[in-house]
């Protein structure tokens, strides 16, 4: 089984960590900061008050005292105790205050990181893990930023509070304190044996419970659902999660096996303990030297450092959860940046002429590059069909030529200059870039037409691309006309665009950047065949004054472009217009020839 604690690498070491924590909350409120640590009171002195107390009890009731001074003790400390209590619960509630309030500037953080990360390091296996992972460290209601201080303050006290008890058995019997610290450090150590197999046991399950939730989900969802029965998958499914219940079992059992042996070794140090001050406080009582109600007080000081051991073990192994989780948030900001374009396009860019000249480019950590030597040039204003199957490289083509990636031989030029040598805010003004994936914000349709603050939208622009895309008409029938929000998500007054509109809207936004290079990377894939053509054609008309490519894999959307450039294992393997090709007889001919019969044979189906 993977073992996820050996794939974390931490960058920064506990002591960085924790001052950057330190800091972080030193810098957003110093005064509650403070307050906070006065929970000192409640949390050490409620305990040794109920002793005293105790201590108190057999006190009177050996020496014959009056119950007037009993009650007059019980009543002081009832009242001493509610006061007390009042302040811990008072502090406790300011103190989660600060880690939300602190939270949320972590928050704000990461939020502003996530736009500014560079995009190829965004969709590096790395950058997906750590900004996965960095969400942790700000939506842990139990650790994490909201609750570091706390975690860390009551850690503190404890440390105090066991100074302060150990200062108390060390006055009434000084080696007896050595024997408590020496097997109180040995219980300790034990138990942070024990902690890092929590750890690991957690991780374990955790990978073994996204197992579980894989299964549960696969067989609910509908899609699979049909293939599962259509394909007798049955058996498969039920040895699968045999297996991962037997995973479970095993970890358990791997673990448990562990914990018996640590709490057994626990409880015998314990006994020890606890033997050693029974035997030292007896002979004190029978010598005469130690009085019943001193001895009831002793003991119980003795015996609390059981707990002080425990909560100090269990806000250590906090910590270090929310030292772990910091230490990943921290190198998710580390992740470098990409200057991004604020300016509002250039809409006097000319056309621009691309040239890619014996480029070279692989996957970080992929084993098989994927472009091999791509050369080819596109004249301004020409329109460039880019053809190939699935996964022949095309997308990566563009983001190349977007400069989201840099080539790992060869040169990318734009007008002459290459890419590397933009600045990136520069070169993307010259992209107008459609994807597949495409993003509706929950703003106007205006300002998703135009992409920018409301006070920068140009309305009569924004009404004329709509126009030119054909969605007008549709948008000026809502109540809200431009102003009308898109996407529920948000809000409710909000719409939700059909398919066909939202590649209309995508049209618009390409025209209103207006920007001297387009890319189309098969947005329309959503679409049937005769609509996704439709669709290219309308997009053709509206940039015939700008360089243009055109993806897809279907290769009747794209004949009607200057030339046609079919990307194969690696490297163009065909260029030329579409009846060239043709005639050529090549792999183009051959692919455009089984796609016809397809789409023959769907139809007169
Ligand atoms: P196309 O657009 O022609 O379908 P892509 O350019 O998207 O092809 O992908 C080309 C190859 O690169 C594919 O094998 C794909 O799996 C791989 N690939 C794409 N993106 C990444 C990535 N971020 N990391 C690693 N491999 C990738």
């Amino acid at each position: 089984m993977n073992n996820a604690s050996e794939e974390y690498q931490r960058k920064y070491t506990t002591r960085e960590n924790l001052r950057f924590l330190l800091r972080g909350f030193w810098q957003l409120d110093k005064k509650q900061m403070l307050l906070s640590l006065t929970q000192l009171f409640p949390r050490i002195l409620l305990p040794l008050f109920s002793l005293l107390l105790s201590r108190l009890f057999i006190d009177c009731i050996v020496n014959h005292r009056s119950a007037r001074e009993l009650i007059v003790a019980t009543l002081l400390f009832i009242l001493v105790f509610g006061v007390l209590r009042i302040l811990e619960k008072h502090l406790e509630v300011s103190t989660t205050l600060l880690g939300v309030k602190r939270r949320h500037q972590y928050y704000i953080d990461r939020f502003d990181k996530l736009v500014t990360i560079r995009y190829d390091v965004l969709e590096s296996p790395n950058g997906r893990k750590l900004t996965k992972n960095s969400e942790q460290f700000i939506r842990s209601e139990n650790g994490g930023a909201r609750a570091f201080w706390d975690h860390f303050r009551v850690l503190l006290l404890d440390l105090l509070g066991i100074a302060g008890y150990s200062a108390i058995i060390g006055a009434v019997q000084p080696w007896l304190i050595v024997v408590v610290l020496a097997i109180t450090i040995l219980i300790f150590w034990l138990g942070q044996l024990d902690n890092r197999q929590q750890v690991n046991k957690y991780r374990q399950i955790s990978t073994n419970y996204l197992k579980h939730i894989y299964l549960q989900r696969t067989l609910r969802e509908l899609t699979a659902g049909k293939d599962v029965r259509l394909f007798g998958m049955r058996p498969w499914f039920t040895a699968k999660r045999h297996d991962v219940s037997e995973e479970r079992f095993a970890i358990d059992r791997q673990y448990g096996r562990k914990f018996t042996v640590y709490e057994t070794l626990t409880a015998v140090l314990v006994a020890v303990r606890d033997l050693t001050a029974y035997l030292v406080f007896i002979a004190q009582v029978l010598q005469g030297r130690m009085s019943p109600a001193d001895f009831v007080f002793c003991i119980g000081l003795v015996m609390g450092f059981s707990n002080w051991t425990l909560n100090i073990q269990e806000k250590m192994r906090y910590l270090d959860h929310d030292l772990r989780e910091c230490d990943e948030f921290r190198q998710f900001l580390d992740l470098p940046d990409t200057q991004l374009c604020d300016a509002p396009p250039d809409q006097s860019l000319a056309p621009c002429r691309v040239s890619f000249d014996h480029v070279h480019f692989s996957y970080p950590n992929a084993k098989v590059p994927v472009l091999k030597d791509v050369t080819f040039t596109v004249e301004p204003g020409e329109h460039i069909a880019l053809v190939g199957v699935n996964g022949a490289g095309k997308t990566t083509c563009m983001k190349l030529l977007c400069g989201l990636y840099l080539p790992d031989q060869g040169e990318i030029r734009i007008d002459g200059k290459k890419t590397s040598d933009y600045r990136p805010g520069e070169l993307l003004q010259r992209f107008s870039a459609l994807f597949q994936e495409y993003v509706s914000l929950p703003v106007s349709v205006a300002q998703n037409v135009s992409m920018l603050p409301e006070a920068e939208t140009d309305q009569a622009r924004v009404r004329f691309c709509l126009q030119q895309a054909r969605l007008l008409e549709k948008i000026e029938q809502l109540p809200d006309g431009l102003e009308t929000l898109l996407d529920k998500t948000l809000s409710e007054n909000a719409i939700d665009l059909s398919g066909g509109e939202r590649q209309r809207l995508l049209l618009a936004r390409a025209l209103y950047k207006s920007a001297p290079i387009i890319l189309l990377d098969e947005p329309t894939a959503a679409l049937d065949p005769l609509a996704e053509q439709e669709m290219y054609l309308r997009y053709h008309e509206m940039t015939h004054n700008r360089t243009a490519f055109y993806i897809s894999h279907r290769l009747a959307s794209t004949r009607f472009c200057d030339r046609i450039l079919l990307l194969e294992h690696g490297r163009i393997a065909e260029c030329g217009t579409h009846q060239q090709l043709i005639d050529a007889h090549g792999s183009y001919a051959k692919m455009f020839e089984v796609q016809s019969r397809y789409y023959r044979e769907q139809e007169e189906a």
